[in-house]
């Protein structure tokens, strides 16, 4: 399944729109920045009354959440799924954390999921200078199988050679970014539950392709999406230079962001067309 980031209303309605145009299912998610900017109630009443519309299914997660608060917070709100992210703490204190938000967000809603996260990929969807070595912390299938049983959360996120953001660097060339697949078989098959692969924005396509058919559930596609509503909104505002009406300044934007998100679409489903056949 795609999972691509909401800001706002343009980028709301882009994801939407895609995921009705491929019709496929998909996963608005919201950090706790976005949340915040847009409202957490207001985001659920936003995705219920798209539900009305008849089309694919539109899941809600409250992205990387890194307090308890927060995590019941998304629940008691109406949440689909919420990513507990203790990963920037050190692997007991990340269990010990994650464990008690998946009994107290259970208690409160068992219908709800909950992802955790370990290992380092990097925080924020941003645009880098520099890519930092985290070799040293990448998963592996040994941690994952213990952080799983102790936590019981219903989809592990491990750092597999994936990075939040983009390297600048990245921006002009044809230099994508890429896993390390053996891994994540190796993990799925220690783990057996959902995997999530957070910033999936400017992996090379063929990777993904095998990350997927090795055993990841969801991808995370965060930066593409603000890549291309800021280009888009520039290239709007220095063309119509007397237009001051939002919904025309901002309806390229929208357009653009819809295109990044079918086309990631088109990428994530294409196995399962072809299971089909
Ligand atoms: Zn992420």
């Amino acid at each position: 399944m795609g999972h691509f980031n909401a800001s706002d209303l343009v980028t709301l309605y882009g994801i939407v729109q895609a995921a009705r145009e491929r019709d496929v299912a998909v996963i608005v998610g919201v950090s706790e920045a976005e949340r915040r900017f847009i409202g957490i109630h207001e985001l659920v009443a936003l995705v219920s009354s798209l539900r009305e519309t008849k089309g694919p299914p539109i899941f809600l997660n409250a992205d990387h959440t890194h307090s308890l608060s927060g995590a019941l917070e998304a629940a008691k709100a109406g949440f689909d799924w919420v990513v507990c992210d203790f990963s920037s703490l050190p692997f007991g204190q990340n269990i010990l954390l994650t464990k008690a938000a998946v009994t107290a967000v259970k208690a409160l809603r068992p219908d709800i999921l909950v992802e955790g996260e370990i290992g380092d990929i990097g925080s924020g969807s941003a645009i880098h200078a520099s890519a930092p070595d985290r070799s040293g912390t990448l998963t592996t299938p040994e941690e994952a199988g213990q952080f799983v049983e102790e936590t019981g959360i219903d989809t592990l996120a491990p750092a597999v050679g994936n990075m939040h953001g983009v390297l600048r660097s990245m921006l002009c060339t044809q230099a994508r970014k890429h896993l390390e697949v053996a891994r994540i078989r190796a993990i799925k098959q220690r783990v057996g539950i959902f995997m999530t692969l957070h910033g999936g924005s400017d992996t090379d396509d063929g990777d993904l392709r095998e990350a997927i058919a090795a055993g990841m559930t969801v991808v995370h596609i965060n930066t593409e999406v603000r890549l291309a509503w800021r280009r888009a909104l520039e290239q709007a505002l220095a063309t119509q230079e007397d237009e001051i009406a939002p919904y025309r300044l901002l309806a390229p934007a929208l357009a653009a962001v819809r295109q990044v998100v079918a086309e990631r679409l088109a990428l994530f489903t294409e196995g399962e067309s072809q299971r089909s056949i």
